[in-house]
């Protein structure tokens, strides 16, 4: 049994983390970088741990250098999730590494992976939104720039705000005037807390940055009493558990702490974070959830909607994606 045909709703997904390897090999090959450390003999990226995944990852975005490989890097991405059976995509994407922060150069970036989402959605059915990030490891006064271009490009293709980069890097309140702007803009906010962080980082992101979603946040676990808030006040948590176990930041499969969130009443979501570098996909992710917690079709028609429910987007894209999930 698998899962591979089965609509699926993701919410958290990084652009460049999606990049199939052999997409970045040829874009390496034609502007002659040689990157060829970063990969295993059969073709996967290849790292030791967290800190090396990340110096991995940039190695393989030194290759994405201009609107045009983001338009290719866009159309690559949703071609292989649509495979997957995925119809409605989340994915961050950063200011600071299209364009450097500089405005003229965000928009053209932009234009370009919104000219590609909306050729994927004519040939592979699927519907992409962005969220613009900033990067918490750059530091609070570079996530003013990046909260600026997303405001002002806040629309149709940027749907929301977010953090991600190493959660470990200063407290949610030091970049709460990023958070702020965009909230005032009437962006929906989410932010990557709870997955290396402990429960304290996920009441303290809810606390001073006020976001509707959190990255992760299975760390929550830990902490019973913020378990019932979440629940309570309706957070949903975008879990990604084929990454979480990947870099080992819970345990295997089985102490995966989802469906103890889940039974909390926790509105959980299920995504792959960066697929190729967590060897997974969305398949692998229900293939998983169904052999070891005995997911069935009811369960992941529920983990369905609350990601549309949750989803980042207009009226008419959440009715038009109802649909689809409907008939399938
Ligand atoms: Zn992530």
């Amino acid at each position: 049994m698998t899962y591979k045909s089965m609509p699926k709703v993701e919410l958290h997904t990084h652009l460049e983390g999606c990049a199939p390897p052999a997409f970045i090999r040829g874009l390496a090959q034609e502007k002659l970088l040689d990157i060829s450390g970063i990969f295993n003999s059969d073709g996967s990226y290849a790292y030791r741990d967290f800190d090396h995944f990340l110096q991995v990852y940039e190695a393989a975005c030194t290759t994405l250098q201009s609107p045009q490989d983001f338009y290719r890097l866009t159309k690559a991405v949703l071609e292989q999730s649509a495979a997957h059976g995925v119809v409605y995509q989340e994915t961050f994407v950063s200011p600071d590494f299209c364009g450097g922060g500089d405005m003229a150069a965000w928009r053209d970036y932009l234009a370009a992976m919104e000219t590609a989402a909306h050729e994927a959605e004519a040939e592979f059915g699927i519907t992409l939104k962005g969220i613009a990030t900033c990067i918490r490891h750059f530091g609070p006064d570079a996530a003013k720039p990046s909260a600026l271009c997303a405001v002002e490009t806040f629309g149709d293709f940027i749907t929301g705000f977010g953090m991600a980069g190493g959660e470990m890097a200063g407290r949610p309140g030091d970049f709460a005037y990023a958070f702020d702007m965009a909230r005032e803009a009437g962006m929906p906010l989410t932010c990557h807390a709870g997955e290396w962080g402990g429960p304290d980082m996920v009441a303290d992101t809810l606390r001073d940055l006020k976001v509707e979603r959190i990255g992760h946040g299975v760390n929550a676990i830990k902490d019973v009493n913020l378990v019932a808030e979440i629940a309570d006040t309706g957070v949903t948590l975008e879990v990604c558990p084929g990454s979480n176990v990947f870099l080992q930041a819970t345990g295997g499969w089985a102490d995966h702490p989802i469906q103890k969130l889940r039974d909390a009443g926790v509105k959980v979501t299920v995504s792959t974070d960066d697929p190729p570098f967590f060897a997974t996909t969305m398949t692998d992710e229900f293939d998983m959830l169904a052999q070891t917690f005995g997911w069935e079709d009811a369960d992941f028609k529920e983990v369905n909607e609350t990601a549309l429910a949750a989803a980042f987007c207009d009226d008419a894209t959440r009715a038009k994606i109802a649909k689809r999930l409907e008939t399938a």
